[in-house]
């Protein structure tokens, strides 16, 4: 039976990807070897390397004064690496702090200096965007969340470095590639790969190179360590970049950004109208900043004695993932860009379907 993988992350990879990294598995470009055993240093590796930060920059429109890394340590060791590396003569970093992700980097923020919270919507457990962003006090960075994958929130309008004049941080892992957007408004964007990028195991990191300071920092942790080596300052994770390289060509021969982003506004579309037009279940997040790629809802709580019959039919018809993240509970509906709508409308049929039966 066909699984509909709503999974929040690793996450559903496309089928022609999966099999061109399993025939790669076992001969990789007919070398008769791996490419799970084959020299990072080597021409064939080399030209993984290379293809997939060319694809990164086309798919994006990346303009030359900006690097693409793959780096290890996830997102998560950006928080920190991030903070280190933009800490300057204020030794402050400010956050927009919508929920788990932003939290955990100004908690690694606060290890290499100072964080301010510039706007937090703790207030309604996380549920919105918060859109009031001024910065009174001096600090060195901005850094938000671009789309917070647990809460379902997501910004639809960027907060602008041209009004801000300071750079502008993003973790962008679990919206990048979803959208089109102006990538010379940051100075800085990082994604853990396992989302729309590939497998996990690597994190993309996308950094204007003029302006990050030259401290003297622990080489893994300096970003111009990664800009001076390609990302090879030491053994990359070779599969992981591999599966995000046939991923990006995926990507690109779907039509780009452009056409995928279309998919997914209707694919979101679709699940958020079932949910506002079916009276059992309820959205977890503010219309205006419901997220494109993690729709989050629940059962009502005077419905709550369908929970039962609702997830055992998803089981039945192959969905899997859409249990909600333990802090808001309910269900999550995760439609990265390999999901196919016609996984949406099948959860949305059960949605329906369990309506006309209570
Ligand atoms: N930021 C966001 C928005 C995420 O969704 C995640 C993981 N789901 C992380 C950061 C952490 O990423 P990693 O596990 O790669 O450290």
């Amino acid at each position: 039976m066909k699984k509909h993988n709503f999974s929040a992350g690793p996450s559903i990879l496309a089928e022609e990807v999966l099999d061109q990294a399993a025939s790669a598995v076992l001969n990789f470009n007919n070398s008769n070897l791996s490419v799970l055993e084959v020299s990072h240093r080597g021409d064939d590796f080399n030209h993984v390397m290379n293809t997939a930060k060319l694809l990164v920059k086309e798919l994006l429109n990346i303009p030359q004064e900006y690097e693409v890394l793959f780096l290890q340590g996830g997102a998560s060791l950006q928080f920190y690496m991030s903070a280190l590396n933009y800490m300057g003569t204020h030794n402050t970093g400010g956050y927009i702090d919508t929920g788990t992700w932003s939290s955990k980097a100004i908690k690694e923020a606060n290890k290499t200096g100072r964080s301010i919270t510039i706007s937090s919507s703790k207030d309604k457990n996380y549920n919105y965007i918060p859109k009031d962003n001024y910065i009174s006090t001096p600090i060195d960075y901005l850094h938000f969340t671009s789309n917070n994958t647990i809460y379902g929130t997501q910004f639809h309008k960027f907060p602008q470095k041209y009004n801000l004049k300071l750079p502008i941080i993003c973790d962008m892992s679990s919206d990048i590639m979803s959208r089109e957007f102006d990538i010379t408004n940051f100075d800085l964007i990082y994604a853990g790969a396992q989302k729309n990028i590939g497998p996990a195991g690597t994190t993309l990191v996308i950094i204007k190179k003029d302006t990050i300071n030259f401290n003297k920092l622990p080489s893994y942790l300096n970003y111009h360590t990664h800009i001076d080596k390609g990302s090879m300052f030491n053994t990359p994770p070779v599969f992981s970049i591999y599966v995000c390289m046939l991923t990006l060509e995926w990507l690109k021969n779907k039509g780009g950004i452009n056409n995928i982003s279309e998919k997914n506004n209707a694919k979101a579309n679709l699940i958020y109208q079932t949910i506002d037009n079916n009276p059992l279940f309820e959205g977890v997040v503010e219309k205006e900043d419901r997220s494109i790629m993690n729709a989050t809802f629940k059962l009502k709580e005077e419905h709550a004695g369908l929970k039962s019959q609702f997830e055992n039919i998803c089981h039945e018809s192959g969905i899997i993932g859409i249990n909600g993240h333990r802090s808001v509970g309910g269900y999550r509906a995760s439609m990265y860009n390999a999901l196919e709508i016609e996984s949406v409308d099948t959860l949305c049929q059960i949605m329906n379907y369990i309506l006309k039966k209570s």
